[in-house]
């Protein structure tokens, strides 16, 4: 690690308002591989963010329709059928958490918001499961069609003015690491969640095995739209001191962890784009010839035994690739 303490006096650590950084190490941006970005840690409270800290007007590039997919599907076939069965099972867990808790009785129709609802696929599941639904995204979201009694919103958390205490349980499932300040996301979800209640939330593992492994070409670090990098310990100080106990942890997560060590594998390659492998899946850059992806695959299904057993090993030591959190309002 270089030793590049700054003081920088006009953004302060948004959890501990230090002003002190250390330089960890400089990453290129995701999409292009062209622009270069610094991740620091707080000298006091050891959270990581991204730097230059980019003004809301500078991040809306990086969230251009390439970003969401420029279908309706944002993965093809056997994939956007694999993320439904996840999302299934996903909302199973978000109920199982909420129905464990004393004061909730099954059967009564618990108030959820996910926050950066995506196209609401989650939602879709929870609104089937008898819950009254509300979804949160960004302006520059696709619209999503018939909303089928889910109520879609658009714009940031604290320009919904939602009543204190009026959710059961609130979704931040990779959101947190996207926002210019999670501790004021925090504690406005803190607000509006009703006491016992819960925040079901997933965030990249910044401590986790991949992300020590393949430091700079990581696929999870996203830059620069992930501006802030959490470990275990800095997630939990944020929960705790926004007013959350955390209930549960986890760093499984099939969806994002086998597939993070074989990008970030390719990443590695010297004669490859950054995340070929995924803007290919993606139809990102109208590049999405068959042969390629054919290539591609073949190389993925090399390396994934070994991502596989990371995911398994990883997982169980508490290192792998995904935090998930479950905390209550207190
Ligand atoms: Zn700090």
């Amino acid at each position: 690690m270089r030793s590049d303490v700054e003081d920088r006096d006009k953004v302060s650590c948004c959890f501990c308002r230090g002003r002190f950084f250390n330089l960890l190490f400089s990453a290129f941006d995701f999409d292009k591989g062209k622009e270069v970005f610094h991740l620091k840690k707080c000298v006091q409270c050891h959270l990581v963010r991204t730097e230059p800290i980019l003004s809301q007007d500078q991040v809306q590039k990086y969230y251009s329709l390439p970003y969401y997919g420029t279908g309706k599907e944002k993965f093809k076939g056997l994939a956007e059928t694999i993320t439904y069965w996840l999302n299934y099972r996903r909302a199973g867990s978000v109920l199982s958490h909420l129905e464990s808790k004393q004061g909730f009785s099954v059967g009564t129709s618990p108030r959820i918001l996910d926050i950066g609802c995506g196209r609401g696929n989650l939602l879709r599941i929870l609104k089937d499961k008898g819950c009254e639904c509300y979804g949160l995204e960004r302006v520059e979201f696709p619209d999503i069609g018939p909303s089928k009694g889910i109520h879609f919103l658009k714009g940031n958390l604290n320009e919904q003015l939602f009543e204190e205490s009026s959710f059961d349980e609130v979704i931040l499932w990779h959101v947190l690491e996207h926002t210019d300040n999670p501790m004021a996301i925090l504690k406005e979800t803190a607000r509006i969640i009703r006491p016992g209640g819960i925040v079901a939330m997933a965030v990249p593992n910044f401590g986790s095995f991949q992300a020590k492994l393949f430091q700079s070409a990581w696929f999870h670090l996203d830059l620069p739209r992930h501006t802030y990098h959490f470990d275990p310990n800095t997630l939990s100080q944020c929960l705790n001191r926004s007013g959350f106990k955390l209930i549960g942890k986890n760093t499984f997560s099939i969806e994002q962890n086998p597939f993070g060590f074989i990008q970030s594998f390719f990443n590695k390659l010297p004669f490859t784009r950054p995340n070929r492998f995924y803007a290919l899946l993606k139809k990102i850059d109208g590049s999405s010839s068959l042969f390629s992806l054919l290539v591609w695959a073949g190389g993925a299904a090399l390396i994934l035994p070994f991502a596989l057993l990371e995911y398994l090993v990883s997982g169980i030591l508490g290192k792998g690739a995904t935090l998930c959190v479950y905390a209550e309002k207190q």
